[in-house]
C-alpha cells in the first residue's frame, strides 16, 4: 500500500479549533454530555440540527445541493473532533457518511434534489438495511424480494440490526429484484424505503446497556415507487461495495472509546502517575499510527482511488484497538465500571465495555475483513 502522508494546512488547523470551541461551548451549556461510541449510539436529532446550522452535514457535497464543497480532509477533522468529544451525532451519521455519497454517485437527479438538501439541513436521516435474520457476512444471500408492479415494486421480507432506524426517515435497502440464479451477487438492487410508510414495522432490539439502538424491520407488501430505485436495477451489489469504502476507513473505526483514554490520561497527569502514563503512552502511539493510516485512506478516497483493501485494514486493526482500550484501562486502574456514575472514568469504562463487542462485528466482521486482506495481498 502506498498511502499519502497528509499534512494539515493552517486553515484546517483553524477549522479544528472552530469545531472544538463549538463542542466545548455545547458541553458547557449542557446541550450534551460526552460519551463513548457516540457516533453510532448517541442519536439526538436536535443536536444534528445544530450541526447542520454550522454547515457541517454534507460539507463536501456540491453547493447546488446545499453542501459547501469542502475537502474530505476537512470532513475528517470534523468527524475526528465529534468522536474525541463524544458528541451525539448518530442521527445524521449514515446519511452524511454514506447515503449522500451514494446518491451523488449513483442517484437520479430527482433523488439528489429531493434528498440531499434535506440531509444537509439535518431534516432527513437514513438507516442502513443490509443484514437480514439469515444473512449477514454472506450478504448476497439476502432474501428480501421485490416484485414489479405498475409504477413501482412490492417489497416483502425482513431486515435486522438496523442502527437508529427508529429515528430515521428512510432506509437504503439491498433487495433481490431478480430470482436467485447461479451468480448470487447478480439480481440485487438498492431501494430507498420510507420508514414511515404503510407495511413497515420497526421493532427495537436493545443494547447491553438497555438503550434502544438497532431494530428489526419487517416489510409487508411495501410499495416502493420506481423513482426510489437507486442507480441501476441489478447493480446493487457493486453499488453497495462502493459504499463500504466510506464505511470502513473513517476515524470512527479507531476512536469509539477515545473519550475514556483521554479522561484517564487527564486523571493520571493530575495524580502524576508515571507508571500509568507510560502504559497510556503506548496506546497513544498505536492510535497515532492508525490515525495516519486512516487519514491516508481518506485522501485516496478524495482523489477517487481504490481503497477496499486499506479500508479493510483500518477497520480490522482499528476496531481491535478501540476494544483494547477499556481492557487495558480496566486492568490498570482500580475503578468499577458504572453507567450511572458521576465519575467520568467509571461511566466511560462501562459504556466502552458494554459497546465493545459490536466494534469488530458492525460494518463487516474482522474474519471477513481478513479474507479481503488476504485476497488483496494475493492479487498483487
Ligand atoms: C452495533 C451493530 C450495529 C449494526 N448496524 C447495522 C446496520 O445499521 N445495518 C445493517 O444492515 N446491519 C447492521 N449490523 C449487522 C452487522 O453488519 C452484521 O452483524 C455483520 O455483518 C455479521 O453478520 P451476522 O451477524 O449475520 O453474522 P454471521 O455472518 O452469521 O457471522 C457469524 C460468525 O462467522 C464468521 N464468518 C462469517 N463468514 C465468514 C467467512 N467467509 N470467513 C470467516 N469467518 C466468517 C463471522 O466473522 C462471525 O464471527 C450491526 C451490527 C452491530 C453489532
Amino acid at each position: 500500500m502506498n498511502l499519502p502522508n497528509v499534512q494539515f494546512t493552517e486553515e484546517q488547523k483553524q477549522f479544528r479549533q472552530e469545531v472544538r470551541s463549538f463542542l466545548k461551548q455545547h458541553i458547557e451549556d449542557g446541550t450534551f454530555e460526552t460519551r463513548c461510541d457516540s457516533w453510532l449510539s448517541g442519536s439526538d436529532p436536535s443536536f444534528s440540527k445544530l450541526v447542520a446550522e454550522q454547515g457541517w452535514i454534507g460539507m463536501t457535497w456540491p453547493k447546488q445541493y446545499g453542501g459547501s464543497e469542502r475537502s474530505t480532509i476537512d470532513r475528517y477533522i470534523l468527524t475526528e473532533e465529534f468522536l474525541a468529544f463524544g458528541a451525539p451525532v448518530a442521527a445524521h451519521w449514515f446519511a452524511d457518511r454514506q447515503t449522500g455519497p451514494l446518491l451523488l454517485r449513483f442517484g437520479t437527479d430527482y433523488q439528489k434534489e429531493f434528498f440531499l438538501p434535506k440531509i444537509v439541513k439535518g431534516e432527513c436521516f437514513f438507516a442502513i438495511g443490509l443484514s437480514e435474520p439469515n444473512s449477514g457476512s454472506d450478504l448476497a444471500s439476502v432474501a428480501t424480494r421485490a416484485e414489479k408492479v405498475e409504477g413501482g415494486w412490492i417489497v416483502n421480507g425482513a431486515k435486522t440490526w438496523s442502527s437508529n432506524a427508529h429515528d430515521a426517515h428512510y432506509m437504503v435497502t439491498l433487495i433481490r429484484t431478480e430470482p436467485l440464479g447461479e451468480k448470487k451477487h447478480e439480481g440485487l438492487s438498492q431501494f430507498i424505503i420510507d420508514l414511515k410508510g404503510e407495511g413497515v414495522t420497526i421493532a427495537p432490539i436493545r443494547y447491553l446497556t438497555g438503550e434502544p439502538h438497532f431494530n428489526d424491520i419487517y416489510l409487508d407488501n411495501v410499495f416502493v415507487p420506481d423513482e426510489m430505485v437507486v442507480g441501476t436495477l441489478g447493480n446493487g451489489w457493486k453499488q453497495g461495495l462502493a459504499e463500504l469504502a466510506f464505511e470502513r476507513s473513517g476515524p470512527e473505526r479507531i476512536l469509539s472509546t477515545f473519550p475514556l483514554l483521554n479522561e484517564v490520561i487527564e486523571q493520571l497527569k493530575i495524580k502524576r502517575d508515571l507508571v500509568g502514563l507510560e502504559e497510556a503512552t503506548k496506546l497513544v502511539a498505536e492510535l497515532w499510527s492508525l490515525r495516519n493510516l486512516s487519514i491516508g485512506v481518506a485522501k485516496v478516497l478524495e482523489e477517487g482511488g481504490e481503497v477496499a483493501v486499506p479500508a479493510a485494514l483500518v477497520k480490522s486493526i482499528g476496531t481491535k484497538f478501540e476494544q483494547k482500550i477499556p481492557e487495558i484501562i480496566r486492568l490498570m486502574l482500580d475503578v468499577y465500571p458504572n453507567l450511572h456514575s458521576d465519575n467520568r472514568v467509571e461511566r466511560y469504562l462501562a459504556e466502552s465495555i458494554l459497546h465493545a463487542p459490536g466494534f469488530t462485528i458492525r460494518g463487516g466482521t474482522s474474519e471477513v475483513l481478513y479474507g479481503i486482506l488476504a485476497k488483496g495481498v494475493i492479487a498483487q
